[in-house]
């Protein structure tokens, strides 16, 4: 993998068969290889990599691959995604970053390639028969002006790889178009947001940056600074969007309250002065599974991320699987003190889930 001064540039393209139909995949593949990415048209569409010796190498090849797929009519079939929003729906699956607790290990199976989309038009005309029918937002008295909601950043960060795909942009695009109730929200650790300023988004996107304490940032490898992602959601605001601040994954590290107090500041400066500032919270606070630890350990094998389930409670999701989470007490702590934060230094956000 090799980056600019800001950008990622994957070390290899692939393009299925399929997907060299699409002009938006064509036009991908025509930025990656301005940019220097090494291309490979595929004769069919099947999307494998040359088996590798060892663990590591097989982890570095899939990591500097970027794959453009078609996505099947199973993968365009929206789905609820409590408590964020209504809808989730995927632009791309996977991310280049090398995030120690990344919410994606063990959610996706195989090599982690990123897939971009190339059929990034049936993905959005599948969109408004959603219009007026989920379950989160537009059923809740507090989040209903929200509208119906549409989350693009489940399974992805398409932040992180719009230089390359521009598909948020059309995204935007097509969400500032939309004359109906409606919102599209993403959340992202990069900054790359020069494509999404001046866009007639006419205030139906919400962006969140994935923020954490200093501390903690020295656990997400290839993302951006934290203050470049806090200076980017300042620039987004002052050009009208709606934004917020994903706190995640929250971690109860030595002196974690001044850590947090800190971070509450630099975003509450990076805002000063937006006029019309809309502005959100969502606390996510650290937890795993049996699954992604394993995924975990095997990507980072010498983190020194807190994986002890001796010290969690264990919880068993509305699926039957199990989850390790902070004890009640430390929970109920964290919550206090982050709540009261964002009270302080940002009173003009709301919080919209503590989980
Ligand atoms: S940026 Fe997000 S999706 Fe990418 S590795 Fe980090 S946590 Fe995972």
């Amino acid at each position: 993998m090799t980056t600019d001064r800001t950008n990622w540039i994957p070390g290899r393209i692939l393009i299925t068969k399929a997907a060299q139909e699409f002009a938006h995949g064509r036009a991908i593949v025509e930025r990656a290889a301005a940019l220097g990415s090494e291309i490979v048209e595929l004769s069919n569409d099947r999307v494998v990599l040359a088996k590798e010796q060892d663990r590591r190498a097989a982890y570095r090849a899939a990591k500097s691959t970027l794959a453009v797929v078609v996505a099947p009519p199973s993968k365009r079939r929206l789905q609820p995604i409590p408590p964020s929003a209504d809808w989730r729906f995927d632009l791309a699956e996977g991310c280049h970053a090398h995030c120690q607790y990344c919410y994606l290990a063990g959610s996706l199976s195989g090599p982690p390639i990123t897939r971009v989309y190339a059929n990034l038009d049936e993905i959005l005309d599948g969109l408004p028969a959603h219009l007026g029918r989920g379950a989160v937002t537009s059923a809740s008295r507090e989040r209903a002006h929200e509208g119906t909601t549409f989350e693009a950043s489940c399974y992805a960060d398409p932040l992180g790889i719009e230089h390359l795909t521009g598909s948020l942009a059309e995204a935007v695009r097509f969400f500032g178009r939309w004359d109906a109730p409606v919102q599209l929200r993403f959340t992202s650790k990069f900054d790359g947001v020069e494509p999404l300023i001046g866009i007639a988004h006419r205030r139906k996107v919400r962006v969140r940056m994935s923020v954490n304490a200093r501390t903690l940032i020295r656990f997400e490898g290839g993302t951006r600074p934290l203050a470049a992602r806090l200076e980017a959601l300042g620039r987004l605001a002052r050009d009208g969007y709606r934004v917020g601040l994903t706190v995640a994954p929250i971690q109860p590290f030595p002196d974690w309250e001044a850590g947090y107090a800190d971070l509450f500041e630099e975003a509450a400066k990076a805002l000063t002065g937006v006029s019309d500032l809309d502005l959100t919270v969502e606390l996510i606070t650290h937890r795993f599974t049996p699954g992604s630890k394993a995924v975990l350990r095997g990507w980072y094998p010498g983190s020194d991320l807190d994986l002890d389930e001796t010290a969690r409670s264990r919880k068993l999701t509305k699926f039957g699987s199990v989850k390790y989470v902070y004890p009640a007490e430390t929970m109920r702590a964290m919550r206090t003190v982050l709540s009261d934060l964002v009270g302080c230094t940002l009173p003009a956000a709301r919080i919209l889930y503590w989980t």
